[in-house]
């Protein structure tokens, strides 16, 4: 027995004006998710909590059934192991940003216009002797490892550290660079906050100084640290039901979730996390996965939640059919009479409307071998909340998808 398991990002919707007061999902042609509606079970879930808008990453971590309010160590440890770095149990990782500040000392773009992956790389090159310098005074390690355009990680390696320390990054333009400062009174919080003080003057050093940053329209002349986290401590999916896993997502953030419940991720070409993803490679990708003894692939399509975020009503609605699409020819290769469950969820409410994460529960459909069906014949919000599962958390998902699976042991005599 073996599963897929989907995750729209942000799929799941108010209803809205523009489309008659329904979502985007009850107006979408999804012949091939009703089709699962039709023959398994639905519901909805509170991926965290009833109320509480989700951030992907611990949305994603109930998803994988995991408790985010037990597990949940902070985005850069996350974001670090998406990026392909190995965290030790100690050591404390930032998701950082290329910005550029003005000569007033103000920042006046925290994305550095965007700047080219291959920029930011050669700068990242040249900050590796300063990253070095400043880790040595501390007898810490230091790296600076840049992700895509001004994303970048910093992770710091060594004893003594805590995440319990504040961004430098004032989260808006017009403000200048924020000092660290430790959350809670632990010498460790103390520490970790002077190292990323002195870091943080040392890269903008070095940076201002670079003769690329001569060139550049807006020159990448600091770097914004935020989101302090370690990697969390996570049984893995291996240990908890002793399945081999992957992951199929272009989103670091969400690989690292992954990573973290022990699933390998694959590269797949043409996988943007952005609407021009290659919908079709991941799903052929995933199918061709399960064939080759794979018992589970979680597959993440990120597309959805841009939608929402920029407010682009049709465009969600168009996202969401290519979804279906490239789903039934995933189901047509995929057997759910005999050996293949296929479950699909978003993993928060993005209204179109507000742009913005909401807490209202999200659809669920999970078909399979033995899945007892509930008369829903639609995938949507409205028609999967009279579904058999009722209203579940995020993270009551994975157990009853392992229970198919014959993976869950008897609790009690
Ligand atoms: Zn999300």
């Amino acid at each position: 027995m073996k599963a897929l398991f989907v995750v729209c990002d942000g799929m799941a919707d108010r209803p809205v004006r523009e489309l008659g007061r329904r979502t985007p999902l009850q107006v979408a042609e999804t012949p091939n998710m009703d089709a699962l509606a039709g023959r398994g079970i639905t519901g909805i879930v509170d991926p965290v909590a009833p109320g509480v808008p989700p951030g992907s990453d611990v949305a994603n971590m109930a998803l994988l059934g995991y408790d985010p309010y037990e597990h949940y160590t902070g985005r850069g440890g996350l974001e670090a192991l998406g990026a392909g770095l190995d965290l030790g149990p100690e050591d404390v990782a930032f998701r950082c940003n290329f910005a550029t500040v003005g000569p007033s000392g103000l920042i006046v773009d925290r994305r550095a216009g965007r700047i080219r992956s291959e920029h930011a790389a050669e700068l990242a090159e040249a900050l590796g002797p300063v990253a070095r310098d400043v880790g040595s005074k501390f007898n810490v390690v230091v790296e600076l490892v840049p992700t895509v355009e001004h994303r970048a990680v910093v992770v710091l390696r060594g004893e003594g550290l805590s995440r319990a320390v504040s961004d430098t990054d004032p989260g808006e333009i017009g403000r200048p660079i924020v000092e660290c400062r430790p959350l809670d009174n632990s010498p460790e919080a103390r520490r970790t906050a002077e190292i990323v003080n002195a870091l943080s003057r040392a890269f903008r050093e070095a940076l201002e100084a670079h003769p690329l940053n001569k060139e550049l329209p807006k020159p990448a002349n600091a770097i914004l640290f935020r989101g302090a986290g370690i990697r969390p401590r996570l049984r893995t999916l291996r240990e908890l039901y002793g399945i081999r896993g992957s992951c199929i997502s272009a989103v670091p953030l969400v690989r690292g979730v992954c990573r973290a419940a022990g699933l390998r991720p694959l590269d797949v070409p043409g996988a943007t996390g952005s609407y021009d993803t290659d919908l079709h490679a991941k799903f052929s990708w995933a199918v061709r996965e399960l064939e080759g003894g794979t018992d589970f692939v979680f597959l993440h399509v990120k597309a959805t939640d841009l939608a929402s975020h920029d407010h682009a009503v049709g465009k969600k609605v168009e996202l969401i059919e290519r979804i279906d699409e490239a789903l039934g020819h995933a189901l047509g290769a995929l057997d759910l009479d005999s050996d293949t469950y296929v479950l699909i969820t978003a993993d928060h409410t993005t209204s179109l409307r507000t742009g913005k994460h909401e807490g209202d529960p999200v659809p669920v459909v999970l078909a399979g071998p033995e899945v007892r069906p509930d008369g829903v014949e639609k995938f949507d919000e409205v028609s999967c909340a009279t579904g058999g599962l009722g209203r579940l958390r995020g993270k009551d998902l994975m157990p009853i998808l392992m229970n198919l699976l014959g993976r869950v042991g008897k609790f009690g005599f």
